[in-house]
């Protein structure tokens, strides 16, 4: 008989798929996406959420019968939530309100908690989804404060999993990777191993108006006054996590909250493939890139998240509408 021994196992080994349609026959360059929405939590963060909880237990900070607190906008709480189940350990979510309540209901369904913080608050204000996490872990008796965005076994995931499969599946023929940026886990871990594997290779991470990443890459000046609030969920931020390295990051392009919308609504219809928000922000950035690449590239495009979590938001024409985004 052949089975997994518990849901965990069924983690990784996602598929890479030819893009066909969406980018247009004049698109120059071979693109296969890396759909990461085959892992059992249907998004890329199962992986860095068992890495993670795995090396707090072999270190002890995480002890048996102990509490998972993480500030998460749902994807990397599904995977906590998973690895919580089979471990034994109880998980407690917090996470602000521009996330779509699907994800929240989605945390439920698997026995989070979860607490809504309100969104246009600073990181250091008291009510911020990071302020909070931090206070109930400090509060929570055996409480584990995550923090994926300064957590190294996050990219370190990456680094072992992701970045493997995509070298062996491209038989190492790869010249770019291409992911939706926000902790800064899945473009620096993969981006440093296929980096060490071949220099030539370009990650491109893809950021969002209103977030400070691409500034920050450009310039090295922080500039946490120039965030402000955008639409689009999963990529962009206004810090800098410790999960960057920045040195293996040879590009970041902006996609706008329109533009990812529509391009993961075309991505659905076109090649039915049904993904969240930053994987129509990825396809969009090579539509805007497309002059920058040539007929002997092979470019491997992460797609982070499923389709599902976001029907009530760009997969609905009304919510289209009411941002202007649909005729
Ligand atoms: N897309 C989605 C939907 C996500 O949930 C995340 C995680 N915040 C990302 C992209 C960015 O990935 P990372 O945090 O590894 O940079």
């Amino acid at each position: 008989m052949k089975y997994a021994e518990n849901i965990l196992e069924t983690i990784g080994n996602t598929p890479l798929v030819k893009l066909n349609k969406v980018l247009g026959e004049d698109f120059p360059a071979l693109v296969l996406a890396k759909v990461e929405t085959f892992n059992p939590g249907n998004s890329v963060k199962d992986r860095m959420a068992v890495k993670m909880v795995e090396d707090a237990e072999k270190s002890g900070i995480l002890k048996p019968g102990g509490v998972i607190i993480e500030g998460t906008s749902g994807n990397t709480g599904m995977g906590l939530a998973l690895a919580g189940i089979v471990k034994g350990y109880k998980c407690i979510f917090v996470t602000n309100a521009k996330q779509s309540k699907e994800k929240c209901d989605i945390l439920r369904a698997v026995g989070a908690e979860v607490i809504v913080c309100p969104t246009d608050v600073k990181p250091t204000d008291p009510r911020s989804y990071y302020s909070v996490s931090k206070r109930l872990a400090a509060e929570t008796e055996n409480g584990w404060y995550v923090n994926q965005y300064d957590n190294i076994s996050n990219r370190t995931a990456h680094y072992e999993q992701t970045a493997p499969e995509i070298w062996e599946q491209t038989e190492g023929k790869l010249t770019h990777f291409v992911a939706g940026a926000g902790t800064g886990g899945t473009i620096t871990g993969v981006g440093t191993f296929l980096k060490e594997k071949n220099p030539n290779i370009k990650n491109i991470a893809i950021d969002t108006y209103g977030s400070i990443l691409k500034e920050y890459h450009e310039t090295g000046i922080l500039n946490p006054e120039n965030a402000y609030s955008y639409i689009t969920e999963g990529i962009g931020e206004d810090i800098i996590p410790e999960n960057y390295d920045m040195t293996v990051i040879d590009h970041f392009e902006k996609v706008t909250d329109k533009d990812g919308a529509i391009w993961a609504r075309k991505l659905a219809k076109e090649e039915g493939i049904f993904c969240g928000y930053s994987a129509g922000s990825a396809i969009s950035a090579l539509k805007q890139m497309q002059d920058t690449f040539t007929k002997d590239d092979i470019i491997v495009v992460l797609l982070h998240d499923h389709g599902s979590r976001y029907v009530a938001k760009i997969y609905n024409d009304d919510w289209m509408k009411e941002q202007g985004w649909l005729d």
